[in-house]
This record gives structure tokens, C-alpha cells and sequence, in this order.
């Protein structure tokens, strides 16, 4: 299958959202964990490479998108869609900015809209601001985030500090009045060169209408929630053709020892969502200061004496107070390493140890998991939560299945659901 929309995701937890967000179509889509080596083989129309270029310096992160849309352009594609996370996740050293500058100019467009809304999940955008549920994102838990912290809401003014051209609006009166009217309000903002437009959504209606609007657009950004339309949109206009859409499901993992959850997200979700779990499961807590003093060993061995069925679940999560503790003790960038090194350990011991069968919450966490079971592509399975799907990958030899679950997604029982969804086929 030709290669038709060419998608670069900033975090892995944002790249398995956006694959499954477009596989709900039915179309066939393909998750690449970090930029494929050597020139694009077996691609599908939908290509989703993962980086973990979040809180990357913006060179870097720069530099790495550009060989990723140099992958995807070479495998055929035409359009192309810069992923980031739904409560943007960017501070004004972030990168959300410079990357779509930078992307805009590989692909020589001088307009591109940022709209990381995902109404079911509670993001919506008006008049520029961000809310979390009836939150402006910077009243939200995200101002507390450990790495991006999220103290204004609003996006022209997040984006300002990070890019060189102006910067513009297409608020929710144009959105509403339909696709001729967004089109109309985007070429006048066009015309006074302004080729950063954040575009209010609150309603999937609403993403509907700027995803036709844009669909033609050489880049779109966003969150997930404005692609999921766009298959149906590609094949209604004849560009993709109807195969395309086509449910590949991939095989179940071998059975092994029960279900696994590895948490280094300390969003608010995540914490209910450990504590709604603790009591149905095996626990372990891992703390950023012990890891430092006597490192994995303690997480490792505790592990391995543990009976095999049972369910379990290994975590760093804590509240902002004990979070900021640590970070005060290490350093942030140091807490947060230790623990996501602590979380890779525990995924290679867990594969080898028979597990088949684990859910990481957290994107950076996510991220570093995968790195470490050495896994570069991934089948996109059934939807758990929006936005989090499972997935299948080859680890060590093994089919195993994995569910990456960025901070805020999922609802209170979403480990209990993951593994509850798994069943075999
Ligand atoms: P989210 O998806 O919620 O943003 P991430 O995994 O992307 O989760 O980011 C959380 C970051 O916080 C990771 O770098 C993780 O290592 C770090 N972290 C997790 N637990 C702690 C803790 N107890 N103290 C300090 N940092 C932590």
C-alpha cells in the first residue's frame, strides 16, 4: 500500500494515540518506533513514526523530525501531521513551534493550524485557550506536570516565544459556520502572513469541520483527535483507495503469567488510576531517592519472587508534593532518569521472565520502555481507552502485548479494562 499520510508524534504514548485514533476507520496503520533504518519497506497508508523529542533541546528535536519527514517523504507521502500532546505540553523552550516551522519550510507551505483539542477526552480549545475538562490548562494538574509544567493556557501566547512568524487565530465562529468559512477566515490570515493559526475545536463536530477544511494542507498539527477523520476524508476525495481501509488483527501473544503495569506517569489520572488498582494487584513503589542510594536491584528481586500469575503493577507515581522532594534531592532531569531507567530494567526483566502482557503508563516512561525491549514497529490492536489502543510487538523472539498509556488518558479502571480487553482470539 502506498504511503499517503506521513505522521511524526513527539512522544510514544502520542504516536500509539494518533495510530489507533486512525485505525478506529479501519484503516491499516503502521506505528514506527523511531525513524526506520534504510529506506522505507512494507509501509501502509497511514505511517506513524514515534520519536521522544518532547523536552528534547530544540535542535535536536528539529533535527529529528526533518529525518523523519525525509523517511516519509521518500516512502510517498503527500500530506503530513505533526503530533503533540493534547495539553500541548510545551513551555516556551518547547518545541512544538520550531518544529513545524522547520517542517514547514522542508515542505516549502507557509501556513499550518495547531489544534491539539480531543473533546472525549475532556481537551477543548476556545478563543485560543486550552481547557482540561472545565480547567484552563494552567489551573489544571498540568501546572504541575514534572517536566512541562503548564502555567498559561493559551496557545498564541505559548507559541509566540517558539516560532518567527506571526502568529494568528481561526476562532470557533468560523470554525462553526463550516468548512468554506474556516477556509475563508485561514486564506485571509494568509494574506496578512500570519502562518501559525491555532484553530478553537470543542466538539468532534467541530474537528470534523477543520479536518475537511485542511485536509489538503501539506501540514497539520495537533492532537490525535483532529486526524482520526481524516481516512474517510481521503477516500471520499478519491486520493486513497477503499482498500485502505482494512482491519488487520494482529495474532495474540502467547499466553504467560498474569498482566503487568509499569507507572511513571504522576499525572492525577494516573495516581487514581494506581490507587484504584493497588488493591487488586501485587505492588511495588519505586522512589527516585532509593534508586539513587542502592539503584534497581531492590525493584528487580522483588519482582522475580513474586508468584507469576499474579496481577501486578511497579510505579513511581506520587502526588506533586513527594515528586518535588525528589527532584529537589536529584535534580529533575536526574529523578526522572533514574526512574525511567528503573522502568526499562523492570520491562526486560519482565519479558524474560515469561510476562507477555504490559501496560506502561506515562509517555516519557513509555518511551524508554520500548527503547529498552528493543522494539521498532508495532501493530495497532483494539482501543481501550480514546486515544490509548493496544498493541503488539516483537521483543527478544516474543509477541508481547503492550499498552502505552500517556499521563491523563484513561478513565479510574483503565489498567483493569486494559487487560480485561485482551482476550484471545
Ligand atoms: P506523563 O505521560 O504523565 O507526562 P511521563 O512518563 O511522560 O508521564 O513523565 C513523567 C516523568 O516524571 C518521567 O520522566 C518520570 O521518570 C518522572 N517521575 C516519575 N515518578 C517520579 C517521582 N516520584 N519523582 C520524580 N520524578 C518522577
Amino acid at each position: 500500500m502506498s504511503l499517503y499520510l506521513g505522521c511524526i508524534a513527539d512522544d510514544f504514548t502520542g504516536a500509539a494515540d494518533l495510530a489507533g485514533l486512525l485505525a478506529r476507520s479501519g484503516a491499516q496503520v503502521n506505528l514506527r518506533i523511531g525513524v526506520p533504518e534504510g529506506p522505507p519497506a512494507d509501509t501502509a497508508a497511514f505511517e506513524v513514526i514515534a520519536l521522544k523529542c518532547r523536552t528534547a533541546a530544540v535542535e535536536d528535536a528539529v533535527a529529528e523530525c526533518r529525518v523523519a519527514l525525509r523517511w516519509l517523504q521518500d516512502g510517498g507521502a503527500e500530506r503530513f501531521f505533526w503530533k503533540y500532546c493534547s495539553t500541548f505540553d510545551s513551555t516556551a523552550q518547547g518545541n512544538i513551534g520550531p518544529v513545524a516551522e522547520a517542517l514547514m519550510d522542508d515542505l516549502g507551505c507557509d501556513q499550518t493550524i495547531y489544534c491539539p483539542a480531543f473533546p472525549e477526552n475532556g481537551r477543548a480549545i476556545f478563543m485560543g485557550n486550552l481547557f482540561v475538562g472545565e480547567q484552563p490548562l494552567a489551573e489544571s494538574p498540568m501546572k504541575d506536570h514534572p517536566l512541562t509544567p503548564m502555567r498559561d493556557s493559551n496557545l498564541m501566547r505559548l507559541l509566540v516565544p517558539q516560532v518567527t512568524r506571526p502568529v494568528g487565530l481561526a476562532n470557533r465562529l468560523s470554525v462553526e459556520k463550516g468548512v468554506d468559512a474556516l477556509q475563508a477566515r485561514l486564506a485571509a490570515l494568509k494574506a496578512d502572513t500570519v502562518a501559525h493559526v491555532v484553530v478553537d475545536a470543542v466538539s468532534d463536530n467541530d474537528l470534523q469541520i477543520i479536518a475537511e477544511a485542511c485536509r489538503d494542507m501539506p501540514l497539520m498539527t495537533g492532537g490525535s483527535a483532529l486526524a482520526m477523520p481524516l481516512p474517510a476524508l481521503y477516500i471520499r476525495d478519491g486520493a486513497l483507495p477503499a482498500e485502505a481501509i482494512r482491519t488487520v488483527r494482529p495474532a495474540f501473544p502467547e499466553n504467560g503469567p498474569g498482566p503487568i503495569v509499569l507507572s511513571g506517569s504522576c499525572s492525577a489520572m494516573t495516581r487514581a488510576q494506581v490507587a484504584a488498582y493497588l488493591p487488586d494487584a501485587l505492588g511495588f513503589r519505586l522512589d527516585p531517592v532509593e534508586l539513587s542510594e542502592s539503584g534497581e536491584e531492590s525493584a528487580l528481586n522483588w519482582l522475580k519472587a513474586q508468584p507469576l500469575e499474579a496481577p501486578k503493577i511497579l510505579y513511581a507515581t506520587a502526588d506533586p508534593a513527594a515528586v518535588k522532594a525528589a527532584q529537589d534531592a536529584l535534580g529533575t532531569a536526574r529523578a526522572g532518569q533514574l526512574v525511567e531507567d528503573a522502568l526499562a530494567a523492570l520491562a526486560v526483566a519482565a519479558r524474560d521472565l515469561g510476562y507477555r502482557r504490559i501496560v506502561v503508563a506515562g509517555g516519557e516512561s513509555s518511551g524508554a520502555v520500548t527503547k529498552a525491549l528493543g522494539v521498532s514497529q508495532m501493530q495497532i490492536g483494539a482501543e481501550i481507552a480514546p486515544g490509548v489502543p493496544w498493541s503488539f510487538a516483537r521483543s527478544g523472539g516474543h509477541t508481547i502485548a503492550l499498552a502505552l498509556k500517556s499521563g491523563n488518558f484513561g478513565s479510574e479502571t483503565f489498567f483493569a479494562d486494559a487487560f480485561a480487553k485482551l482476550e484471545p482470539s
